[in-house]
């Protein structure tokens, strides 16, 4: 029987029993760019940073056992993750992207992939018939779920169904549910794409990225190509998400918690015109979710009345700060339109429904009667000062 998840943020079963370092409970910082060898024609497995490092390795492997994948590759961040990913693709390739994706990965396939000869058809996946845009050029098909900020949800087990069939590869962006809550790869998945910066880290702290296989194949490429590109994780920064990651689960289920509440006052404010948390049963993809994940999440995107009202409760916001990124200890608000996605093109951010009232919590751990007192303050003051 496979360990649990918990145990499996903290223990590698292979390592067990090993007389490692003085016994070091906290794996070691192999703070090194090279290895000397033990004679000529002989290694000790390691001979460059750029290809294996100890710390990185320990760390690829724990991912790759939370993601229930056989490789994972630890990158410089969830963006080089997603760039190395993009060398799989020859010019002339097709491929078929969530339209609601971070707004960096849309970035990147617009102005990096497309200017080298990939073509892609941005769609809502979670809505569309995948099938009808695929063409003989078609090699992958790239989703989030839920997508960031807009929190469409999709069916990866269907959707593999149809990658399968059409032989593509399924690529999902596993960031805002973290390995925690859904594993895509036994969903059907190909490849799983994360930002480590985010919950797998856990504290804003470290820039990471991750990508996890379970085919050896890609796994292959992967390898050849991070030894050649040259944008692994450094050892330290390693070291800080292993920390991070030993306490992946609690910090989940606290998040968790507090979103779920969160939500749930949202829901009942005047102001708010829109929650989209998929722990509400309200949300199109609640019973997916149930289904392919073991939880829903801590990021919740909601609209509120007016830009005005937008732009106030950012200004207002004292313990919970105004900041990019999600995932950490800490709760983030964010504006979509000026923040994660400024770089995407109005029509588009306004077909995907990010509008000048959207802002997206990214909750954490703080003891929850704060949070909703923080959040009523801002909102009372904010009622106030906007209609007296
Ligand atoms: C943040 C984020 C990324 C990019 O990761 P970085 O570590 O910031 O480079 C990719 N996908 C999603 C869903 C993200 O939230």
């Amino acid at each position: 029987m496979a360990r649990g998840i918990d145990t499996r943020c903290l223990h590698l079963e292979e390592e067990e029993g090993e007389n490692n370092n003085y016994g070091a409970l906290s794996y070691p910082i192999y703070q090194t760019a090279t290895y000397a060898h033990p004679g000529v024609g002989q290694s000790t497995g390691y001979d460059y940073s750029r290809l294996q490092n100890p710390t990185r390795e320990h760390l690829e492997k724990i991912v790759a056992t939370l993601e229930n994948g056989t490789d994972a590759l630890a990158l410089s961040s969830g963006m080089a993750a997603i760039a190395l990913m993009m060398e799989l693709f020859c010019p002339g390739d097709h491929l078929i992207v969530d339209a609601d994706l971070y707004g960096g990965s849309i970035r990147l396939f617009h102005n990096i992939s497309e200017k080298n000869g990939i073509t892609f058809s941005s769609i809502d996946c979670c809505q569309e018939d995948v099938e009808c845009y695929i063409n003989e050029h078609t090699k992958a098909v790239y989703i989030e779920t839920p997508t960031n900020p807009m929190m469409n949800v999709t069916d990866i087990e269907a959707l593999s169904r149809i990658t399968k069939k059409h032989n593509l590869l399924l690529i999902v962006d596993n960031t805002f549910l973290s390995p925690y809550f859904q594993n895509p790869l036994d969903l059907g998945a190909d490849i799983v794409v994360h930002s480590g910066t985010k919950f797998l880290g856990g504290h804003n702290d470290t820039l990471a990225g991750f990508l996890v296989t379970n085919r050896e194949d890609i796994s292959e490429h992967f390898r050849f190509f991070i030894k050649t590109t040259g944008a692994g994780l450094a050892p330290f920064d390693s070291w800080l998400i292993l920390r991070g990651i030993k306490t992946l689960g609690i910090r989940m289920e606290r998040a968790q918690k507090n979103a779920v509440s969160i939500a749930e006052w949202l829901s009942r404010q005047k102001a708010v015109t829109r929650v989209i948390y998929p722990g509400l049963p309200t949300h199109l993809g609640h019973e997916i979710m149930k289904r392919q994940a073991r939880g829903f999440g801590a990021m919740i995107t909601f609209q509120v009345e007016s830009r005005a009202f937008a732009l106030a409760v950012l200004e207002k916001v004292r313990m919970i700060r105004f900041a990019e990124s999600l995932g950490g200890v800490e709760t983030l608000i964010t504006y979509p339109v000026t923040q994660t996605h400024v770089d995407v093109p109005e029509d588009i951010r306004e077909r995907n429904g990010i509008t000048q009232s959207t802002l997206r919590l990214s909750v954490g751990i703080e003891d929850e009667k704060d949070l909703i007192e923080e959040l009523e303050r801002v909102f009372q003051a904010t009622e106030e000062e906007l209609h007296g």
